[in-house]
C-alpha cells in the first residue's frame, strides 16, 4: 500500500506543469546563430527554461537536434521557425509553432525561399563592390554555417572582420539597412503564404518582434487585420528587442485583436545578444500565452 501510495504520487509530480519560462525565438547555425542547435538547447536549459522552440530562419533543418537534446536535459520543445515575408513593401517576419515538419507545402515554401536568398547575396554584393567594397558576397559566405542559408547577419560580421566598422550595429546602420548602399528589394514570401504554410502545417503563426519595423500605427493595424484574416494567431508582446513601452504597446494591441501572447529572446549568439535565452521579462499576467495552443 505504502509503495502504491508513493507510485502514485510520483505520477501526479510527472503530470504536465505549466510553463514558468518559456522562450519560443531563437537561432542556430542552421541560420544566422553563432551555436549549433544542440549547445542553443543545453543553454538554454541551464538558463532555467522550461518550454522551448528554435526559430531559424527559413530553415527547419535544425528541429530533430534540438527537439532530442531538449528531451536528453528534460526541457519540453516545439516546432519552430521564422519566415520571411514581405506586406505592402515591408519585410516582416513571422514565426511558425508546434507544425508538422514533414509537411510538403511548408518545407517546399522555405526551400524557395532560400533560394531566392542567393540571388539576393549577389545582387549585395554587387551593390557593396559599386561603392568601393569589393568581395564581400564571397567574404559572407566563410561566415555562412549552413550552405543553403545567406543572410545580412553574415554580410554584417564579415564586414566587421575586416574593419569596415566596429561592430554589427554600426554595419546596419551604416550599410545593409533600408536606404543605404548595401540594401536591396527582395521578394519574399507573401503573408498569406507563410500563415498558410504554417497552419496548413498544423502549427500557429505568430508576429515576430512588431516593434522593430518602421511602419505607421495605422499601418501596424492594417497588418494586424490582414494577419488576423489569413488566420494569424499569434504576437510577440515579450521579446528581446522591445522596450518596456513595446510591451505595453503590443499588449495592448493583442487584447484588441484577441491574440495570444508569445515571448522570444531572439537569442543568435552570446557576443550579439543583448538578450540571452530566457532572460526576459513575463508577459503581462492578463494575456493569453501562446504555449496553451501549442503545448
Ligand atoms: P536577413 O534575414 O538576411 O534580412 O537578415 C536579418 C538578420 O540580420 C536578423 O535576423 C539579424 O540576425 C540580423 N540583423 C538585423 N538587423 C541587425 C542589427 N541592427 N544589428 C545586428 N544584426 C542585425
Ligand atoms: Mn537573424
Ligand atoms: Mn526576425
Ligand atoms: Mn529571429
Amino acid at each position: 500500500m505504502a509503495s502504491f501510495v508513493l507510485n502514485s504520487s510520483f505520477a501526479f509530480n510527472r503530470l504536465p506543469v505549466t510553463p514558468t519560462n518559456f522562450d519560443f525565438h531563437c537561432h542556430s547555425i542552421v541560420s544566422d546563430g553563432l551555436l549549433p542547435p544542440e549547445v542553443v538547447a543545453r543553454r538554454a536549459a541551464e538558463n532555467g527554461v522550461d518550454l522551448w522552440a528554435l526559430t531559424d530562419h527559413d530553415d527547419i533543418g535544425g528541429l530533430v537536434t534540438a527537439r532530442a537534446t531538449a528531451e536528453e536535459v528534460g526541457m519540453s520543445f516545439v516546432n519552430g521557425v521564422e519566415i520571411s515575408i514581405e506586406w505592402r513593401g515591408t519585410p516582416i517576419h513571422i514565426v511558425g509553432l508546434g507544425f508538422d515538419a514533414a509537411n510538403a507545402a511548408l518545407t517546399g515554401g522555405l526551400d524557395e525561399l532560400r533560394i531566392g536568398r542567393v540571388e539576393r547575396a549577389k545582387r549585395m554584393g554587387d551593390a557593396l563592390a559599386a561603392i568601393g567594397i569589393p568581395g564581400v558576397y564571397e567574404g559572407a559566405l566563410c561566415f555562412v554555417t549552413n550552405p543553403s542559408l545567406i543572410s545580412r547577419a553574415h554580410f554584417g560580421r564579415y564586414m566587421v572582420s575586416i574593419g569596415i566598422a566596429r561592430d554589427m550595429a554600426g554595419i546596419f546602420q551604416h550599410y545593409l539597412t533600408p536606404g543605404k548602399p548595401g540594401y536591396v528589394d527582395h521578394r519574399w514570401a507573401t503573408l498569406e503564404e507563410a500563415v498558410g504554410w504554417i497552419t496548413g502545417a498544423g502549427g500557429v503563426a505568430v508576429v515576430a518582434h512588431p516593434g522593430r519595423y518602421k511602419m505607421s500605427g495605422g499601418d501596424m493595424r492594417r497588418f494586424l487585420d490582414d494577419f488576423k484574416d489569413v488566420g494569424g494567431q499569434g504576437i510577440e508582446v515579450t521579446c528581446g528587442s522591445h522596450s518596456p513601452d513595446h510591451v505595453m504597446h503590443f499588449a495592448r494591441l493583442a487584447r484588441h485583436y484577441e491574440f495570444h501572447a508569445s515571448r522570444g529572446s531572439d537569442f543568435h549568439g552570446p557576443e550579439e545578444s543583448y538578450v540571452d535565452l530566457g532572460k526576459l521579462p513575463q508577459l503581462p499576467e492578463d494575456l493569453k500565452p501562446v504555449w496553451r495552443l501549442v503545448f
